[in-house]
C-alpha cells in the first residue's frame, strides 16, 4: 500500500493513499462533524457538515467522500466551515421536532450533539415542519420519520450491505422522504427485519421497539459478548441496566463491523424471560424436575448405552452445535464413531 503524505491543519500526516480524508483526520485525532458518514457504506457526501477547506480547490469538499493524496493540505476548521456547519445544522432543527426530551434516541443521537456543540437551542427558520405518520405498529422497528434528516444510511444499508433495497427516497424538496414501495408499512414489503437500518440511524427516526422505555441511554453499560445464534461468532454489545439486558447494539471494530441478523438484533429477551432454562430437567413420574449437570449427563449415558445395546449403532444418530469449537465437534464425532460405532453425525450449520 503506497503511503502519501498531507497536512491536516498545519500538521505533517501519513496515510494510505486513496483513504477518505475524514478517516484519516480521524485516525489522527482530527474530528470532523458528519451525519450522513458511516464506516460500513459506500461514500456519499450529502450532509454537507464534513466540507472541509483543501489548497488549491476552488470549491469545499467533503471530506468523506475525497481520497487522501500526495501534498494535500487540509483545514478542517476555519470560521467560515463553522458557518456554514452551522448553517446546516439550523436548517435540520427547523424540520424537526423538538421532543429531545422523550426521544429514545435521547444522549447517543448525532443531531442533538451537533446542536450542542454548535450552541443551537432552536431554529433561526421558523415556519412549517413535514408531518409524516408514524409506523407504531411494527414489533420490531419503530420509524417516527418527523425525526428523520434524510441521510439516506439506512436506504443505503438495506442496499449495500443487506441488498434487499425496502427503503428508498420518496417525494421532493420539503416533502422528501423515506419510504418502501407505495409506502407500505415494512411488513408487507421485503424487509428482512435484521434491523441494520436501526443501527445506522443517526437519530430517533428508527429505534428498536424492544428497546423502547426500557432505559435512557446513560443508564446502561455496554458488555461485549458473542451472539449466542451461531457459529459466525458475531460480536454484540448487550445494554444492561440493573443487571438485566435492555438492549443489543454492534460496534464497528469487530469482525462483523456492526452488522448482525435479526436474530442477533432483536433476540435478547428470552435472556431475562422467567421461563429460561438455567439448569438440566429430567421427566420423573410425568413431569420435568431440577437435576444436576452430573445426574443429566449419567443419565444420557445410559440411555445411549441402552439403545445401542438394544436396537444397534445405527439406531442412534448426533447432531454437532455450530457454537462449539472446532476441537469440540471433533471429540463429538470421535465419540459418535468410536464409542458408540456410527456414522450418523450431522451438524446444524447444514439445517
Ligand atoms: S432525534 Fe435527536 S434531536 Fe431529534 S428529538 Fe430525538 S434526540 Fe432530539
Ligand atoms: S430491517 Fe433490514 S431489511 Fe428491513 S428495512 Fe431495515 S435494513 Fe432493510
Ligand atoms: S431514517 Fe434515519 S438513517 Fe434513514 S435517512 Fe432518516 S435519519 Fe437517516
Amino acid at each position: 500500500m503506497k503511503k502519501v503524505k498531507l497536512k491536516i491543519n498545519e500538521k505533517v500526516i501519513e496515510a494510505v493513499e486513496g483513504k477518505l480524508l475524514l478517516e484519516v483526520a480521524k485516525e489522527n485525532g482530527v474530528r470532523i462533524p458528519h451525519l450522513c458518514y458511516e464506516p460500513r457504506l459506500k461514500p456519499y457526501g450529502s450532509c454537507r457538515l464534513c466540507l472541509v477547506e483543501i489548497k488549491g480547490e476552488r470549491k469545499l469538499q467533503p471530506a468523506c467522500a475525497t481520497p487522501v493524496k500526495n501534498g494535500m493540505e487540509v483545514i478542517t476548521d476555519s470560521i467560515t466551515l463553522y458557518e456554514i456547519r452551522r448553517t446546516i445544522i439550523d436548517l435540520l432543527l427547523s424540520t424537526h421536532p423538538e421532543d429531545c426530551l422523550t426521544c429514545e434516541a435521547c444522549g447517543r443521537c448525532t443531531l442533538q450533539d451537533l446542536a450542542y456543540e454548535y450552541g443551537l437551542r432552536k431554529t433561526s427558520y421558523q415556519g412549517e415542519k413535514p408531518h409524516t405518520p408514524l409506523e407504531d405498529h411494527n414489533p420490531l422497528i419503530f420509524r417516527e420519520r418527523e425525526k428523520c434528516v434524510l441521510c439516506g444510511r439506512c436506504v443505503r444499508i438495506c442496499s449495500e450491505v443487506q441488498g434487499v433495497d425496502a427503503y428508498t427516497f420518496a417525494g421532493r424538496g420539503f416533502q422528501t422522504i423515506i419510504a418502501t414501495a407505495f409506502d407500505e408499512p415494512l411488513s408487507l414489503k421485503n424487509c428482512e427485519f435484521c434491523g441494520q437500518c436501526v443501527s445506522t440511524c443517526p437519530t430517533g427516526a428508527l429505534v428498536s421497539r424492544l428497546e423502547m422505555g426500557k432505559a435512557r441511554s446513560w443508564e446502561s453499560k455496554g458488555v461485549m459478548t458473542t451472539c449466542p445464534y451461531c457459529g459466525c461468532g458475531c460480536q454484540i454489545v448487550l445494554k444492561v441496566k440493573d443487571n438485566q439486558v435492555v438492549g443489543v447494539e454492534s460496534d464497528y471494530e469487530t469482525h462483523n463491523r456492526g452488522n448482525l441478523c435479526a436474530k442477533g438484533r432483536f433476540g435478547w429477551e428470552f435472556v431475562n424471560h422467567p421461563d429460561r432454562l438455567k439448569t438440566p430437567l429430567i421427566k420423573k413420574k410425568g413431569k420435568f424436575v431440577k437435576a444436576s449437570w452430573d445426574e443429566a449427563l449419567a443419565l444420557v449415558a445410559e440411555k445411549l448405552k441402552f439403545t445401542k445395546e438394544k436396537f444397534g449403532s445405527e439406531s442412534i444418530a448426533f447432531i454437532a452445535s455450530a457454537k462449539c469449537t472446532n476441537e469440540e465437534n471433533y471429540l463429538l464425532q470421535k465419540l459418535a464413531r468410536v464409542v458408540f460405532g456410527t456414522n450418523n453425525i450431522d451438524h446444524c450449520a447444514r439445517l
